[in-house]
């Protein structure tokens, strides 16, 4: 029987996937064709609003397509940008480094760092609310994510009981993001410790995505989580994408460290998955170096704006009622609650559509069951910020 002209069926895997931080902008678009001003608070982009890769970065990554550096790269990375993030990585007090490797941003690497560890029927604990890639990873290879719940009540800290009790004999990780996307917040060193210690306990790998990790408010202090043990199987995230301000350039990074005899097999699996994609962006890698060792001037550039940005997004949601916000203290995010009986995802659609104000709704970061909330992007100039703030507001109160 011939199939001319049948439509191609989509791979049963690909249809539970979700990712709201774009899937969002389908209906902004919409609304955006009918001729509406739009705010578009819904993605962690630093390069569409007023910050700009530093010109030190830049030229790197330019000088090596100047030298022709546009073949392809070794598949774990070239060795001056592999040296400079362990240089780093130590230098924060990671020891027991197994391996590093360079990937298409921390997406990739965490692509193959999971699909290199689990199998359908096993599960991988990730944080409720939490930047939806691991869950939309673990759905498209048929691995549970299991959500572990962050305390609102204790500024949304990780919360360690609650990952022991998730863990069960299928259990193969545990996800931390800090500074989290999308609460801001960052998480104490006590926490970080008890979820070493739970890991290595149950054998499990933590992936502790630290991609935030330079963006601090409030004088807060980032900790490595993997220098907190070096027998613990750690697997360190960081990238160009936020720190560095380069997220276009989609480079990231993976730092194993643990016992070798415990991690070795691990790692030749996700170098056999590197070696199938050959390598990842390679003149951008020469800019790796540079940004890690050279001058940070723009961090602090940075923080500065996004600190007054986030005073006055507190300022005004502050006083509406039925909004509340645990201050963010990293990253460029808050995720403010609402009523418990409202449904965020029809509160931002609406949101949307009366105010031309794009979030993304609660539910597509994960959220404690009867508690409702919204994320915002804290990158926009005091103008636009405050007036998409505004318009929050209004339509709040109207509702
Ligand atoms: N991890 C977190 C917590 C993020 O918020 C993001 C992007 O928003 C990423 C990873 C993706 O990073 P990359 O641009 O390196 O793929």
């Amino acid at each position: 029987m011939s199939s001319k002209g049948k439509g191609i069926r989509a791979a049963a895997r690909v249809r539970d996937i979700r990712y709201a931080v774009r899937d969002v902008v389908q209906l902004a678009k919409e609304i955006e064709a009918t001729g509406r001003e739009m705010f578009y608070l819904n993605i962690g982009d630093p390069n569409i609003f007023d910050f700009e890769t530093p010109a030190h970065i830049r030229a790197a990554a330019e000088d090596a397509m100047e030298r022709n550096r546009n073949g392809y790269a070794d598949s774990d990375g070239v060795p001056e940008a592999l040296d400079a993030i362990r240089a780093e990585a130590e230098g924060k007090g990671i020891r027991a480094i197994r391996h590093v490797w360079i990937g298409n941003g921390v997406s990739e690497v965490v692509d193959m760092a999971l699909t290199a560890l689990a199998d359908p029927g096993e599960n991988v604990l990730i944080p409720s609310p939490g930047y939806p890639l691991y869950s939309a990873l673990l759905t498209k290879l048929g691995v549970e994510a299991r959500e572990y719940f962050l305390d609102e009540e204790d500024g949304w800290q990780p919360d360690p009981e609650d990952i022991a009790a998730r863990i069960d004999e299928k259990t193969r990780a545990v996800v931390v993001i800090n500074p989290n996307n999308p609460t801001g917040s960052v998480a104490s060193r006590e926490t970080l410790q008890r979820i070493v210690d739970l890991a290595e306990e149950h054998g499990l790998v933590v992936f502790a995505d630290e991609i935030y990790d330079r963006l601090l408010m409030d004088g807060e202090r980032h900790v490595p989580l993997a220098s907190l043990s070096e027998t613990a199987s750690v697997l360190t995230l960081g990238g160009l994408s936020k720190n560095h301000v380069a997220p276009g350039w989609r480079i990231g990074w993976g730092i194993m460290s643990g016992v070798q005899e415990v991690v070795a097999e691990y790692v030749s699996g996700i170098q056999q998955l590197g070696r199938t994609r050959l390598s990842a962006n390679h003149p951008e890698q020469y800019a790796i170096k540079p940004a890690l060792q050279g001058d940070q001037g723009h961090i602090a550039e940075m923080m500065a704006r996004l600190t007054e940005r986030r005073d006055l997004m507190l300022e005004i949601l502050g006083g509406v009622e039925g909004i509340s916000c645990v201050p963010p203290r990293g990253a460029f995010y808050a995720f403010p609650r609402l009523p418990d009986d409202v449904d965020d995802a029809e509160w931002a659609r609406n949101l949307m559509k009366e105010t031309g104000v794009v979030v993304v709704p609660g539910s597509g970061f994960g959220q404690r069951p009867g508690t409702r909330h919204f994320r915002i992007v804290l990158l926009p100039p005091l103008e636009i910020l405050g007036e998409a703030c505004r318009r929050i507001a209004a339509f709040t109160m109207s509702g």
